[in-house]
């Protein structure tokens, strides 16, 4: 059999319903803070994320599923969301037609990396974006749905680090200081820092080299460099976070690895997955418009790891677990008896199974039970004639007899009230 492609994964049943409880829960969420979904394609000119995402960085340079398509044309699958949907705003004139410049999307983003745990070549990312609003509130706003996303998929020990990597005006002499700072060490630093303090000196804090980590944590701090509106402006997201009560670490390294940020930058990370361990990142990026040509509207978002949501996320509780039911027959006269009970179910929004293949009740017991039935409806002759319907309870091996016309509705309370 030809095998799956290197850092690509299938997200199969067993797995892929936490997947579906992370996007259930995580969309309930945005769409109670205000934002809209948009999908975008997952392929793009190439151009957009070189201008976007930013020439010098590694994304850009070394992991870029990026082609010449049979047209002639440079085109890659996107390695990130927020330039397309900067792209897609601008190209909708999204800012008439919505109410609120706010919004999601959920889908697969590819970066030629090396796998490893929580690491892939294709994974899936939910992204958030707010355009046009400047007001540190809605940093602190933003900030706060990360981590009420968080919260609400369950993942506890999680911790938030923030940080200010100034604006066009304040980070040159950022820059400086670090390369002043850097002096002759920067020939004992790897190969990346060496290009990265030639052509974007912040870009060192991103690297994972252990040799080199002394060096930079010594490295002159942002927060110290930023210009009157960058500190007014940070000072207002920390205010906000402590009136949100959201507990909060400043840290000098976080400049993250994109080019288009300014001021407030994030992530938030987790304990317990690895080497890995970033759930989500995001910060400002007041510049990426005009850098893609379109008109000057600032820009806040993050944008999360499905993977590693899922991974972080906790067991469901019992009351959050399917609670199917199993139809068994026994002989073909309570065959079509038992399709119609089936249908009856479904009809009502129950889960229900059933088996076609006439084999024998133990048999179909044992299915019930990989199914991991709540409760098993049994069909016979004996409960034909009788109007009934026998009722296994699959959790106490209990069984009763239940009237045909109120099954359906004694099922969905035995369901239902089964959850705590
Ligand atoms: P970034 O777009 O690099 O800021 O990453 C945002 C989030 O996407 C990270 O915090 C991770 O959760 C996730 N992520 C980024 N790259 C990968 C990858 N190669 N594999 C899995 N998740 C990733």
């Amino acid at each position: 059999m030809i095998p799956a492609i290197r850092g690509t994964h299938d997200i199969l049943p067993g797995e892929v319903e936490r997947w579906q409880r992370a996007e259930d829960i995580s969309r309930r969420l945005f769409e109670r803070y205000g934002y809209a979904e948009v999908r975008t394609p997952i392929i793009e000119r190439e151009e957009l994320f070189a201008k976007g995402t930013g020439e010098t960085t590694d994304i850009v340079q070394k992991e870029m599923y990026a082609f010449t398509d049979k047209g002639g044309e440079r085109v890659t699958l996107r390695p990130e969301a927020t330039p397309s949907l900067v792209r897609a705003f601008v190209e909708h004139a999204l800012e008439q037609r919505m109410a609120a410049p706010k919004v999601y999307l959920f889908g697969p983003m590819f970066r030629y990396e090396r796998p490893q745990k929580g690491r892939y070549r294709q994974f899936h990312q939910l992204d958030v974006e707010v355009f046009g609003m400047a007001d540190p509130a809605i940093d602190a706003e933003v900030v706060d749905l990360a981590w009420a996303l968080v919260a609400a998929l369950g993942i506890v020990g999680a911790e938030l680090v923030v940080n200010s990597v100034g604006c066009p005006a304040c980070r040159p002499a950022f820059a400086a200081a670090l390369v002043a700072a850097l002096g002759a060490d920067v020939s004992r630093l790897c190969r990346d820092c060496q290009r990265r303090a030639q052509t974007n000196p912040l870009r060192i804090f991103d690297c994972k080299v252990p040799a080199d980590q002394p060096v930079i944590d010594a490295l002159p701090h942002s927060l110290d460099f930023l210009c009157d509106g960058c500190r007014t402006h940070f000072a207002a997201v920390e205010r906000h976070l402590g009136m949100y009560g959201i507990p909060y670490r400043v840290s000098h390294r976080l400049v993250r690895g994109l080019d288009y940020y300014t001021r407030t930058t994030f992530e938030i990370l987790a304990g317990g997955i690895g080497a890995q361990n970033a759930l989500l990142g995001g910060g400002r990026y007041d510049g990426l418009f005009r850098q893609l040509g379109g008109p000057d509207r600032t820009g806040i978002g993050f944008a999360a790891g499905l993977e590693r949501l899922v991974l972080a996320m906790p067991e469901p509780r019992r009351s959050e677990r399917r609670r199917p039911l199993f139809v068994a027959y026994m002989g073909e006269a309570a065959r079509d008896a038992a399709l119609a009970l089936l249908r009856d179910l479904r009809r009502a929004e129950l889960e229900a199974h059933m088996e076609y293949e006439g084999r024998s009740l133990k048999a179909q017991m044992k299915r019930a039970d990989r199914l991991r039935a709540a409760f098993t409806l049994i069909l016979g002759e004996e409960e034909l004639a009788a109007g009934e319907v026998s009722v296994k309870d699959m959790a106490t091996g209990g069984q009763r007899r239940v009237r045909r016309e109120a099954v359906v509705e004694e099922c969905r309370a035995l369901v239902n009230g089964g959850r705590e």
